[in-house]
């Protein structure tokens, strides 16, 4: 059954009344003032929704592997203790725990973590031996100034409203701590669709007419559910940041493809080709994005 979409009236960045449809299919709408793109009209998040997630989890477990599913975190991890070498960390939307497992391994950190899916919570603890907290960050309440980091791992998507969750984690950061934040990254540069959709369009004004159909950039909102509630770039990604309190202190490309699948090989040597050009160039032209900063 198709339930109520509500409507977002305000940009979750700037606060602007004023948006634009961006893909109507996808109910894709942007932020005029700022650029932000996001999920709008969209469904409430409820019991649901989460019962589709615990599901999807489920399906997910039974090809759960250990060893990949680690491999898949060690970038990151060089990433992170660049910059949080140790101390107390918090991990929101901690998943099947695999990070804090990685966390708790090193010795270096004391580990703790956010899940919604009751059965991950499970899961952490019989694999890792880990003590997730069940449900959102808010209802955790942690102290003020508790964490030296925070990380989350392709979560706030996810989340309606990035701006409340980044504020709450500025709360129960100590002044100073990191903030790492992995999303898959909508920019031009990171989805090679937008250009050849760009050409096409071009061509088509050229000849006056449809010659050339463009390339679907979206799902059709019913096919995509409720997963995405928000589409980052770096730029949209700097300015949530800046924001909420955050000093952005670096924007790479994030090693977030799937180990397991076929195209494995082919998305590694993409990762790789990702991090050259944005050595060279400071581009992020990988399809998701790894932000660390500083709560200033
Ligand atoms: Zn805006």
């Amino acid at each position: 059954m198709m339930q109520d979409l509500i409507t977002i009236e305000n940009c979750d960045i700037c606060g602007s009344k004023d948006l634009r449809v961006f893909d109507a299919p996808g109910h894709i709408m942007y932020c005029l003032r700022c650029g932000f793109k996001f999920t709008s009209p969209r469904k409430v998040l409820d019991k649901e929704i989460a019962d589709n997630d615990v599901q999807y989890r489920q399906e997910h477990s039974k090809t759960f592997d250990r060893q990949r599913s680690l491999a898949s975190y060690e970038r990151r991890m060089a990433v992170f203790c660049r910059y949080a070498p140790c101390g107390r960390v918090l991990d929101v939307g901690a998943g099947f725990g695999s990070f804090l497992h990685l966390c708790k391994a090193s010795g270096a950190y004391e580990c703790h973590g956010t899940e919604v899916a009751a059965f991950c919570v499970d899961f952490a603890k019989q694999e890792f031996g880990l003590d997730l907290k069940a449900g959102i960050l808010e209802e955790a309440c942690y102290p003020s100034s508790y964490f030296d980091a925070v990380t989350m791992w392709h979560v706030l998507e996810h989340v309606p409203s990035p701006a409340a969750m980044l504020r709450e984690i500025a709360r129960i950061l100590k002044p100073g701590g990191c903030l790492f934040i992995a999303v898959p990254n909508d920019s031009v540069m990171a989805r090679p669709g937008f250009w050849k959709n760009s050409v096409k369009l071009g061509v088509n004004r050229l000849l006056g007419r449809d010659a050339l159909k463009l390339k679907k950039m979206y799902p059709v909102y019913a096919e995509e559910g409720n997963y995405h509630l928000s589409h980052f770039t770096p730029a949209s990604m700097k300015r949530l940041l800046a924001c909420n309190g955050y000093e952005a202190l670096e924007i790479g490309p994030d090693d977030a493809y799937n180990r397991v699948s076929a195209g494995a090989a082919k998305a590694e040597r993409s990762f790789g080709f990702a991090l050259k050009v944005h050595g060279l160039t400071g581009i992020v032209s990988f399809d998701a994005l790894l932000a660390v900063a500083r709560k200033v």
